[in-house]
This record gives C-alpha cells, structure tokens and sequence, in this order.
C-alpha cells in the first residue's frame, strides 16, 4: 500500500547505505545532489509557492543510468518525483515537504539522439529543452511546433508528461499530436524501448498516449521520437480589438473559414492582460491609439511570400471591421514589432505574477461557450466576493481560458488564501454546466487533485486508479499527484 512507501527515507543511515550510496556507484558523483542549498532551486515552484524537500536529487546521464536508480527505488520502497525543467504549474514537479521521496531528474539527459528527414523525425534524450529541439529542427529546415511562453527552459520530458498545449495548439495539436514513439522506464526499473517512428501503427493499444499527461505517475520518459513538419517560409502577425469574447469567436469563424489551415495562434486577451503587462514590463507598449475591452493576437504561417498571406488577411480584417466584430487592429510590418506583440501576450502571465497572488484557473470550454463562461464567473464572483479583480486570457482557438481572479491590493494573505476552495468551486461548477474541462493543459498535479475526484464521474476515476495501479502498483511515481492515494488504497484492498 502507499502508507508504507518512503518508510526508508526515515532512517538516515539505512538511506544512506540501502539507497544513496547504491545509486551514487550507478551515476557517480555529478549524478547526485544531497546540499540542501544547491538543490534548493529544483525545490520551489516558478509560481505559486509549491515548496518541496527531499534529502536527494538524482540526475542520471542516460537511459541506462536511469533505469537502475529506479530499480533501486523501487526494491527499496523509495518514492520518486521526475522532474524535467521544473515550469510545471500544479506543484507536480516539486516533491512534498517532508523528505518522503527523492527527485529524478532528467537535466544532464539532454542529446539529440537522431534526425531522419525523410521520416520527418527527430529523436532526443527527455531531458531536451524544449527551444533546442525547435532550433535543432529549423537548422534541417523542419519545424518543430510546440511552442510556450517557458520554452527556453521546460524539457521535452515534462512537455509531454504534461501533454502541454502552448501557442499553436490550434494548428498543430497538443504534445500527443506530435508524438511518434517514446521510451520510459516503468516504475519497477526496466525499460519499454517504444522509439518507433511510425505515423501508422494499429498494433494493440496505443500506450504511449497513457504516458503522455500522466504528470510523472506512470513511468519517467526518458527518449522521444518527434513529428516534424515542413518549416513555413512566411509569418503574419495582427494585433486585433474587439469588442467581447464573443465578438471575437464570430470573428475567428470567418477567419477558420476564410484563412483554414494558415492559422497558427489565436490568442484572446482581455485589456486589463495589456495593462498588467505594461505595468511590470517597460517595454511593452500599446500597439493601438486608443484602449479595447478586449484583444486578438492572430499568427498565420504558410508557404510562400508573406505578403500573400497578408493580403489573405487583409480582406478577412476588413470584413470583421465591417460586421463590428473587430474594432480595430494592426499587422505587424516587421519581424521586431511581431514580436512586440507577442510580449505583450507573454507579459500578462508575468504581469499578473508580479501583480499580486492569484488563482488559477485554466479551464477550456466549447468555443462556442468562451462568452458565456467568462461572463457567467465574473458575475458569479463579483456577487460572492464584491470588488474581486480577474484576469482572462488564454488560446481562444482551442476554447482554453486561463481565468485568474487576484489578490486585491493591501489584501491579508491568509485572508485571500481561504477564498481559494470556494472561488475554485464558483468558476469549476460554471465550467463543468458548459461540459468543459478544469484543466485544459497545466494538468492536475497537487494543484487540482481534490477538484479532479469532484468534477470526475466514480467510473473515470475508477478506470483511472485501476491504470495507476496496473503500472505502478505500489505508487511510487510522484505519490499524491493527480490522484489521491486514499483512492487507490480504496480500490488495491
Ligand atoms: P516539469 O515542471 O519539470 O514537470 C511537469 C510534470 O511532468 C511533473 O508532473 C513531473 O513529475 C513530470 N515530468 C517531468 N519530466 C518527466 C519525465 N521525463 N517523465 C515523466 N514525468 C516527467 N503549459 C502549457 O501547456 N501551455 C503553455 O502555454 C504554457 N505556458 C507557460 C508559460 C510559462 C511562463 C511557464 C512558467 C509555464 C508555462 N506552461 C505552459 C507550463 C509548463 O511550462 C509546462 O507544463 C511544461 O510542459 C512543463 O515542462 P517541464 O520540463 O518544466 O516539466
């Protein structure tokens, strides 16, 4: 049962001999981190204050390495927290306070292990980072797609054991889409080699789709092989205003329809998103004279002059101008100012992190409800909580909100803190009546572990234990993340 795992790591000296030692002969001594100060950026969280403490942080070289720490691990009742580029947001990838698991940690697993053009592959070592796939796909002229605003540092590893969504999600898919073949080592330390490079493969289930989203607790990944697309020759960028959410979903099908496949981002923003981000970051300006309830910021991407797909575009912001759906906008001219106003959409998570505590919801909906929702949780939470101040943004193109009610300023903490079951519930309730998700891509992690047995029928939970218990019958994998470990018990007795 998972009450007896970790008993070891009570016990320093049988730690020590029965497990640190063991694993230090297997990865040496750059593979093991024990100095609580070193190791203290791998315990904290980007966001949210999710703090950790283990007494050891492995970091294996390679596959081999890796898969004889967690045989250990596990002849050893060790639980174990994988870690990639530690970006997650839902406290997945810190270990818990208590020094009950140690942390594995993909880091120094980070070769690109081979290209084959003709396939459109790549395959790599988990512990790549994101940007130098994309930079190692783009110098053999293919694009790697997957794209988020922490790419510089989160590891393919953990992009895929999140099923991360990002910015081209609307054209490309999430990291499921893009995904050939993985290799993992399961949580009794042998290795599954499941690198194969197939578009096309009906033999038996599809497992590598159940490691994908299980945030680390089914297995580590430890290899990939990757989708790679044909490197688009042209990009167009707009800045678009609009008048509401709705307005902007009325616009976004005359552009689905007009534009297709050309469409790469659809990101909805709403103004105060702008000025959080201008506030906190002086280089953002305001792309537009004059201020809009809400924004638009549209990417097009395609073969060919990008003139041409300007002038596809041209036309489809003119018909939304007339038909009032859109109020006013601009098309980036130049490489610089496109990315100027992708900072502005990349500063508002930052904004609102600098702006105060806030909660986080990342929820999707039908397209088709978008305006509903974000409607229906701001009345429904400025009645409950009068003055409460929320922030919504997000990729409209997938229905995914992020909808972060804030702190107000001057407000006590532990005051604020106490609201969060009870705004978590207003918001879930309104998401779950539109036959939403309550979370579209962070995932699940410590974060929304009591809202995922709430929202989840008995019989998805029930398929979902039986899954955990099938790979990892004695929940060592990241313990208490996902789903809670009194579920199991319940199901294992
Ligand atoms: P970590 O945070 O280290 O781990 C995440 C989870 O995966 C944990 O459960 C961990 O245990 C598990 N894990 C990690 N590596 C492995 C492995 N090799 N095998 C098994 N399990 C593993 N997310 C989006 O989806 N879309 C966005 O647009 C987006 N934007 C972001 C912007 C910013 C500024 C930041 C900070 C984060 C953003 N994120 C976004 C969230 C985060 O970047 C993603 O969840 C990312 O995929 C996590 O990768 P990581 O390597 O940092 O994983």
């Amino acid at each position: 049962s998972s009450s007896d795992a970790g008993g070891l790591l009570r016990d320093p000296a049988r730690f020590a001999r029965e497990v640190l030692e063991p694993i230090r002969a297997i990865v040496g001594e750059r593979g093991v981190i024990t100095d609580r100060d070193q190791m203290q950026p791998l315990m904290v969280a980007w966001r949210d204050g999710w703090k950790g403490r283990v007494p050891l942080v492995v970091q294996p070289a390679n596959t081999a390495e890796l898969a004889a720490v967690v045989a250990i691990c596990h002849r050893t009742r060790t639980p174990i927290v994988p870690q990639g580029g530690n970006t997650g947001l839902t406290g997945a990838s810190q270990p818990h306070g208590d020094d009950s698991e140690i942390v594995i940690s993909t880091t120094r697993m980070n070769r690109i292990r081979a290209l084959d053009l003709d396939n459109d592959t790549i395959t790599v070592d988990a512990g790549c980072v994101l940007a130098s796939i994309q930079d190692a796909a783009r110098e053999a002229g293919r694009l790697f797609p997957l794209s988020l605003g922490a790419e510089g540092s989160c590891q393919i590893g953990g992009n895929l054991s999140t099923n991360a969504g990002g910015v081209q999600a609307v054209r490309y898919g999430t990291a499921r889409n893009l995904v050939a073949g993985l290799e993992v080592v399961l949580p009794d330390g042998r290795v599954w080699d499941g690198l194969r490079g197939l578009r096309k493969d009906n033999a038996g289930y599809d497992l590598k789709q159940i490691f994908i989203g299980a945030e680390g607790t089914l297995g580590i990944i430890t290899g990939a092989t990757l989708k790679l697309l044909p490197l688009p020759e042209a990009t167009a960028t707009a800045f678009l205003a609009t008048g509401s959410p709705a307005q902007a979903v009325a616009w976004l099908r005359r552009a689905k329809a007009a534009l297709g496949e050309t469409i790469t981002s659809c990101e909805l923003m709403e103004r105060a998103c702008v000025e959080i981000a201008r506030k906190h970051n002086s280089q953002i300006q305001d792309p537009l004279e004059q201020a809009y309830p809400w924004y638009l910021l549209l990417e097009l991407a395609g073969q060919g002059a990008a003139e041409a797909l300007e002038a596809r575009l041209l036309p489809v912001f003119e018909a939304g101008l007339e038909a009032e759906e859109l109020l006013d906008g601009v098309i980036a001219s130049s490489a610089a100012q496109a990315a100027a106003l992708w900072r502005i959409r990349e500063g508002a998570p930052e904004g609102q992190r600098l702006e105060g505590s806030s909660f986080k919801h990342d929820v999707s909906v039908p397209i088709s409800q978008v305006d509903r929702f974000i409607a229906e949780a701001n009345t429904a939470l400025s009645q409950r909580f009068p003055g409460i101040r929320s922030f919504a943004f997000g990729h409209l193109g997938d229905g995914n909100i992020h909808f972060n009610p804030i702190q107000a300023e001057g407000e006590p903490a532990d005051l604020w803190q106490a609201r969060l079951p009870e705004v978590n519930r207003i918001v879930h309730d309104i998401v779950s009546q539109l036959g939403g998700s309550i979370t579209a891509e962070h995932g699940v992690g410590r974060l929304r572990i009591t809202e995922l047995q709430h929202y989840k029928s008995p019989i998805e939970l029930e398929m979902m234990a039986r899954l955990k218990l099938c790979f990892d019958p004695l929940n060592l994998m990241n313990p208490q993340k996902v789903l809670r470990s009194d579920l199991l018990d319940n199901l294992s007795e």
